[in-house]
């Protein structure tokens, strides 16, 4: 009936089917060629019925009842060896093969459906190896250095693990993808989850262990409920040290997180009767839902009185779902939020004058700024407001993220009295895109002044564009804090830099962005 509807049609002559449900089931539709056993006919004869093992190519992927690994990474084996050797025969230097190798093994579409096994990550190392060697002795350079770029006396030779490592990252950026554009396979790997999760939590509120502060099993029994590649994913997620770490995150956020097994341990424990009956009854989620329970009680509600049989409307409607104490569950409900730590806290210290996030005014000044080549105000927002999504990061030491969100007390009248001061900046590089360049800074506020200074760049890294970052380094560690600043320079680099991509270069990890260290010591002082 679809197909009529929509137009759509099977392609009979390849039309494969893969029987899901029980191994019974299963072996069931192989031998009777019966999707149900009260089917008239069986299934046509051309129609192949993959076996349990058998893996079918759907949409590049494979897939197939227990076909873990079946995936055909043998031909393609074959088609990169028969590749190499072609291209052997040309003799091509060590650079050469470099960029052989990358265009041929990096970015396999396989591996990024499916992941690469182990074995064949060995084996295409193997081949690496002996392509580049070609005698077979195996590498002259260390394995580390090989793989590091140039500048720092590697070959920038393709890291087949790295890389399959980099693909397992990117399928948990996709997991922890919250917002509406979320795959649907992270409903269902959340569910698979979430039978891994400890025989004796509340199963009705284990929603994402990223989100929440219970663990997934690294061994025992309840390890094999997961698949391989759930297990890849979760393992590169640790190893990287993927954490819940943003500096600060706005109450919206804070009011979605999942109420129970918060991810501030503090409130990690369900054992008191109106703790579960929350859960059974009010079927709380989200702190949001337990900020609902509580605002009989914060909002000097005049219906409600502080008994179990409080006959407001409130408590009614929770008697008629079976609790036999709503004012206890409201009460409780409020200590739970209360115990949330600052930084995660919906009621936490969030001071709107922080001047740590720039108001709409000001942004459509700077805008119009920009065009006009006037005063730009710096924007130091650090806030997470569009997803919880946004506030996940890796390679995060765990020891090293704060429990208090970053804050900035309102300016007194003191420091408002203080007067502006104007600095004027510049950089230059001698030499300037050859090995010998040097470069350096100046700053200029009056004649006298202590603030003028000409800052030559020490390191091996010397351009231009470094001396010019370097002076506005210099500048802005050389006024007090409370001082307010103007800083004045003609560099579009910097300026477009501190004041356009700062929050785009943050969110990337400052990948292949040049000069990140002297940008972040800059957007710090900042
Ligand atoms: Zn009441
Ligand atoms: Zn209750």
């Amino acid at each position: 009936m679809w197909c009529e509807a929509s137009g759509a049609k099977f392609n009979i002559e390849k039309t494969k089917i893969i029987p899901i449900g029980s191994p019974n089931h299963r072996l069931t539709v192989s031998t009777t060629r019966k999707i149900n056993p009260l089917d008239q006919s069986p299934l046509p004869d051309h129609i192949r019925i993959a076996k349990d093992g058998e893996a079918v190519r759907m949409l590049g992927a494979w897939i197939g009842n227990d076909a873990e690994d079946q995936a055909p990474w043998e031909p393609l084996i074959d088609k990169v060896k028969i590749n190499l050797k072609k291209w052997s025969r040309i003799r091509p230097t060590i650079d050469g093969k470099c960029r052989i190798i990358q265009a041929i093994i990096g970015g396999f579409f396989l591996a990024h459906v499916q992941g690469m096994p182990s074995r064949v990550e060995a084996e295409l190392n193997k081949i690496v190896n002996d392509f580049i060697w070609e005698d077979g002795r195996g590498p002259r350079i260390a394995k580390e250095f090989l793989h590091q770029p140039k500048e720092v006396g590697g070959i920038n030779l393709l890291d087949i693990s790295l890389q399959n490592k980099a693909i397992e990252l990117m399928w948990l950026k996709t997991y922890l993808n919250f917002s509406p554009s979320c795959q649907p396979w992270a409903a269902i790997t959340d569910l698979i989850i979430k039978a891994s999760a400890q025989e004796n939590s509340i199963a009705q509120v284990i929603k994402n262990p990223f989100l929440q502060c219970w663990d997934i099993p690294s061994r025992g029994p309840r390890l094999t409920r997961l698949n391989d590649d759930i297990k890849r994913m979760l393992k590169a997620a640790k190893d990287h040290n993927t954490n819940l770490a943003a500096v600060k995150v706005t109450a919206r956020l804070h009011r979605e997180l999942p109420a129970w097994y918060h991810i501030d341990k503090e409130m990690a424990t369900i054992r008191s009767r109106a703790e579960k009956c929350l859960i059974e009854k009010h079927r709380t989620m989200t702190v949001t839902d337990l900020i609902k329970v509580s605002a009989r009680i914060r909002n000097n509600d005049h219906e409600h009185t502080p008994n179990p049989f409080c006959p407001c409307r409130n408590c009614s409607i929770d008697q008629e779902k079976g609790c036999y104490n709503p004012h206890e569950c409201a009460q409780v409900a409020t200590a739970k939020i209360n115990r949330i730590s600052p930084k995660w806290n919906p009621w936490g210290p969030e001071n709107p004058l922080d001047g740590l996030s720039l108001t709409p005014t000001r942004k459509t000044n700077n805008l119009r700024a920009k065009l006009n080549n006037d005063e730009i105000t710096f924007n130091p927002t650090l806030t997470c407001n569009e997803s919880l999504a946004e506030t996940f990061r890796v390679f995060v030491d765990p020891s090293r993220i704060s429990a208090l969100p970053a804050l900035r007390p309102p300016p007194t009248g003191r420091i408002l009295s203080c007067p502006k001061i104007t600095i004027y900046m510049d950089g230059a590089c001698l030499n300037n895109g050859k090995k010998n360049a040097a470069c350096g800074g100046g700053t200029w506020v009056s004649q006298g002044s202590p603030l003028n200074a000409a800052i030559r760049v020490p390191g091996l890294a010397q351009s231009n564009q470094i001396g010019e970052i370097v002076a506005v380094i210099h500048a802005v560690a050389s006024v007090p804090i409370s001082q307010p600043l103007e800083i004045v320079l003609d560099s579009k680099y910097v300026i477009e830099g501190l004041t356009e991509h700062l929050q785009k270069w943050e969110d990337q990890g400052w990948i292949d962005i040049k000069n990140p260290i002297f940008f972040q010591r800059a957007a710090y002082l900042l």
